[in-house]
Formats: C-alpha cells, sequence, structure tokens
C-alpha cells in the first residue's frame, strides 16, 4: 500500500503546475503549491498508511462544515436543522449569494457551502462563544485521535478581516429570518472553524470514523450515529465538492468534502478513511492534484460507491 500510495504521489504531483494556492488571504497564497500528501486508515487492517507531506498542517476551511453540520444534527435533530438549511447541490460556487433571494425558498441550498455552513454554525449549542468553539475542538480532537489541535490566529484574523462576503450572506439571511442571533458572533465562530489546522492524517482519521458509520475505529467506541453518518456522507457525495460533486461522483465516487486551504476529506463505506492535501486548486477551489490523486487511488483499489 505504501508503494503504491508514493507511486501515486508521484505520477499526480505534475498537476500542482496547473493549479494555484488560494490567494484571497495572504497565509493561504504562502503554501508551497507543491506540497502533495495523501493518508488512508485502513477499518479493516485499522493501519494507517501515508506518503508526502502527510504530517503538513493546513487549515480545513471549508472541510469544517462537515464538522459544524455533524454537530448540529447532533444538538437539533435533522428536522429541525433541514427547516433552516436544504441539501441539493447549488451549481454555483461556495460563497455564491444569488439562490438566496431568487429561489423560492430563503433556506441556503445545502450545509457544504457558506450560507449553509453559517446557518448550521448558528444551530452549535453551547453556554457562550467560548464553549461553542471548544465543543468543536473537542469533537475534532476526538475524531482525529489528537489532542494537538489549534487555531490558526493568522488565518483566523484575515479570515475576519476579508471576510465581508460571508457578512453579506449572513446578514442576508438575518433579514429573511433563517439566522437568528447575533450575526457576528455566528460569523466569528465561522471564521474560526474554518482556521483549525489538521494534517492529512488527522483528516483520514476523521473519515475513518465517518467511513465506519460513527463507530471510531480505533477504540471501537460509538460515537456518532449511524444516521447521522449516512446524512452526512450523502451530502457529501452530492454537494461536497462544491459545483464539481457531479463531474468528481462520475471520476472517483467517493464522499468527500474539499476545502480551499487544499484538503481534501474522503470516506470510503466500511472501507477507508482519506486525507488528501494539495494546496495548489483548480478553479473551482479543489485541491487539483488532489482530485486526480483520489481518481487514480479510486480506480486502482475500486473504490467508487457507485
Ligand atoms: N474561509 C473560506 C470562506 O469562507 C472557506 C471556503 C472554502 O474552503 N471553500 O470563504
Amino acid at each position: 500500500m505504501i508503494d503504491l500510495l508514493n507511486k501515486l504521489i508521484k505520477d499526480n504531483k505534475h498537476y500542482s503546475y496547473k493549479g494555484k494556492a488560494a490567494s484571497y488571504i495572504p497565509a493561504l497564497k504562502e503554501a508551497n503549491p507543491n506540497d502533495l500528501a495523501i493518508a488512508l486508515y485502513d477499518l479493516n487492517s485499522n493501519k494507517e498508511y501515508y506518503a508526502g507531506e502527510c504530517d503538513k498542517k493546513f487549515t480545513i476551511q471549508s472541510i469544517s462544515k462537515v464538522v459544524t453540520l455533524i454537530i448540529a444534527l447532533m444538538d437539533n435533530g435533522k428536522d429541525q436543522v433541514f427547516k433552516k438549511v436544504n441539501v441539493e447541490p447549488t451549481g454555483m460556487g461556495f460563497n455564491s449569494i444569488v439562490n438566496l433571494e431568487v429561489r423560492d425558498s430563503v433556506r441556503p441550498y445545502n450545509p457544504m457551502i457558506n450560507a449553509g455552513a453559517i446557518v448550521t454554525t448558528s444551530l452549535i449549542k453551547g453556554k457562550n462563544e467560548q464553549d461553542k468553539l471548544e465543543r468543536v475542538l473537542e469533537f475534532i480532537k476526538k475524531v482525529t485521535n489528537n489532542n494537538d489541535i489549534y487555531l490558526n490566529q493568522r488565518v483566523y484574523a484575515s479570515e475576519k478581516e476579508t471576510g465581508d462576503r460571508n457578512r453579506s450572506i449572513a446578514y442576508f439571511m438575518k433579514s429573511t429570518g433563517i439566522l437568528s442571533g447575533d450575526v457576528e458572533k455566528i460569523l466569528d465562530l465561522y471564521f474560526k472553524h474554518c482556521s483549525i489546522e489538521l494534517s492529512a492524517r488527522d483528516l483520514a482519521r476523521f473519515g475513518a470514523v465517518i467511513a465506519n458509520d460513527g463507530i471510531i475505529p480505533w477504540s471501537k467506541e460509538r460515537f456518532l450515529s449511524r444516521e447521522i453518518c449516512r446524512i452526512v456522507k450523502t451530502i457529501m457525495v452530492t454537494c461536497g465538492m462544491y459545483d464539481a460533486s457531479g463531474e468528481f461522483a462520475v471520476n472517483v465516487g467517493i464522499p468527500a468534502k474539499s476545502g480551499v486551504g487544499g484538503g481534501i476529506l474522503g470516506a470510503v463505506p466500511k472501507k477507508y478513511g482519506i486525507g488528501v492535501y494539495g494546496p495548489a486548486l483548480d478553479e473551482k477551489g479543489n485541491s487539483i492534484a488532489g482530485i486526480n490523486i483520489l481518481k487514480d487511488l479510486a480506480k486502482t483499489l475500486d473504490l467508487s460507491i457507485f
């Protein structure tokens, strides 16, 4: 398996030259576009395999949308959550505003785009903002089996400073009644979630928990319900790669979620948790070498769920 992963890195590295690291904030632009990492958690053997820059930390950005969705579902149940956010693919970019006004429903299209994740963030329960953030961090520590989980303060500060588009999405949703509470506090938490740093190996372990229907594979503890894992995997398939989700389903066929930090989280039901890192992005905001490495991996190991 290690040989295969090393080969996949070698074969797909050249794609990085065709993409660009996110440039909307300085800290992301500074990432090395040639970095490429893949980690696999094998549920069958309970072993981890990895190649490339697997321990390099990067901000999870939109991958945090999977975490906020899960916690919102745990805190409120699916009926309450889906009253506020729909589960349909958009065909639009992840920070698009247009659907919020022109379509007949005021609900954001799905929890994997910014509007939807701002809503799920508002549904996380806690005594105060610090408590809500702690809950998110505790959740991530548990599913990554790693207590060294921190925010990248520099990325957080830039996200907050340059987050006017997210601010406009959020205030618009407050005006339609979908978002309630203090908009700035909700956004602050959203920016913090985006700025949490993980490595490809951390992502692979998180993916393994979802792939294993919520039972933590290294401790055998039931942590998430089967139902929540089923819902989350389904939404990852239909919406996880933004407006490239259809193409990704055809070419790869694995429930996955990307982030503009260059990470991709994958969960192959009952088989593997996957973490990929490659900061050079394509025009839709997905890791360009990351998508291609997953394409080859899925083909070689016959991983498509379809
Ligand atoms: N911080 C980014 C934003 O809110 C996250 C988006 C992403 O990873 N696609 O715009």
